[in-house]
C-alpha cells in the first residue's frame, strides 16, 4: 500500500483525481452482457470493475427455502482473488456475508415478490476489480441487472457513498480518500429518496451526516440518470412508420 500523501484535497479544493467534494466518479454500464442469465450488466465506476448476473424467478431449491407467498431474493457478493492489491482470499468471508445481507435488504422493499411465490430471485455480484464503493457500485449494477431480467419492481435502487477526507464532507470515496480518510458511509434509495441501505464506519457528528446525505441525494440522483438513460437505450423500441397508403 502506498503511504499517505500529505494533502487528499488541495487548497483549490481539489481531490487526489481531480474531482470536486460533490462529485462521483465516471461510471460506464453495459446491459446484457450475459447469455445464460435473465438479466445482467457490467458496471464501471471509477476503477471498480463490477459484473452482476440475475436468475430467476425459478422454483427455489431446496424445497424448505420456499415461502409460501413471496419468492425469496438470494444476493450474493463475491470479490475475484485478483479483484484487490493483495489477493484476496476465496470464498465467503464475514464481509462479504454482511455485504450480501444489508445489499438483499436494500432490494427487498422494491422487488414485488408477492408475484412469485415458491421461488427464488437470485442476484450473483463478483467483484473483478476493486477500488473502494464496490457494495455501492454493485447495488447500481444490480439494479440494472433485475430490471434487465424482467423483474417487476416499484422502481431502480440507486446507491452511493460520502464520507470526510481532510475533515471534509465529500461524495463517492476512492480506495486513496477510503484508506486514509476519516469515515464512510454508504447509502441506497429509491427513485423516491427512501433510504434502503444506511451503513457508517468512522466518526462523523449530526452535522456532517446531515450534509453528508444532501450530497448522497445528489449523487443518487446523477446515478438514477445515467440508469435510466441505459435501460431505455435497451429497451426503447424504435416507433415504425405507419406505411403511407397508395
Ligand atoms: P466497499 O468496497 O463497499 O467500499 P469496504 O469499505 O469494506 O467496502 O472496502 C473498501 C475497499 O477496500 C474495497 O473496495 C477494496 O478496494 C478494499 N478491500 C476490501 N476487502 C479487501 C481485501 N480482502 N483485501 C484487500 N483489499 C480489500
Amino acid at each position: 500500500m502506498s503511504d499517505k500523501p500529505e494533502k487528499l484535497i488541495t487548497d483549490d479544493g481539489l481531490r487526489l483525481d481531480g474531482r470536486r467534494a460533490d462529485e462521483i466518479r465516471p461510471m460506464k454500464i453495459e446491459v446484457g452482457v450475459l447469455s445464460r442469465a435473465d438479466g445482467s450488466c457490467y458496471l464501471e465506476w471509477g476503477k471498480n470493475k463490477i459484473l452482476v448476473g440475475v436468475f430467476g424467478p425459478r422454483e427455489a431449491h431446496p424445497r424448505r427455502s420456499q415461502r409460501a407467498d413471496n419468492a425469496v431474493i438470494r444476493y450474493r457478493y463475491n470479490m475475484a482473488s485478483f479483484s484487490v492489491e493483495d489477493r484476496a482470499r476465496p470464498g465467503p468471508s464475514r464481509r462479504s456475508i454482511e455485504i450480501s445481507k444489508v445489499s438483499r435488504e436494500a432490494f427487498e422493499p422494491v422487488i414485488m415478490t408477492e408475484l412469485f411465490p415458491k421461488t427464488a430471485i437470485d442476484i450473483f455480484v463478483e467483484v473483478l476489480q476493486a477500488d473502494a464503493g464496490t457494495r455501492t457500485a454493485a447495488i447500481n449494477a444490480s439494479s440494472i441487472a433485475l430490471a434487465d431480467a424482467g423483474i417487476p419492481m416499484k422502481g431502480l435502487i440507486t446507491s452511493c457513498a460520502f464520507g470526510k477526507v481532510d475533515g471534509q464532507i465529500v461524495l463517492d470515496l476512492n480506495k486513496e480518500e477510503d484508506n486514509y480518510g476519516e469515515a464512510d458511509f454508504p447509502v441506497a434509495m429509491t427513485q423516491d429518496g427512501d433510504i434502503t441501505l444506511l451503513q457508517m464506519d468512522g466518526h462523523l457528528t449530526p452535522e456532517e451526516i446531515k450534509k453528508g446525505l444532501e450530497l448522497v441525494k445528489k449523487g443518487c440522483k446523477e446515478i438514477l440518470e445515467i440508469q435510466r438513460a441505459v435501460l431505455r437505450k435497451k429497451f426503447e423500441t424504435p416507433v415504425e412508420e405507419p406505411e403511407e397508403e397508395t
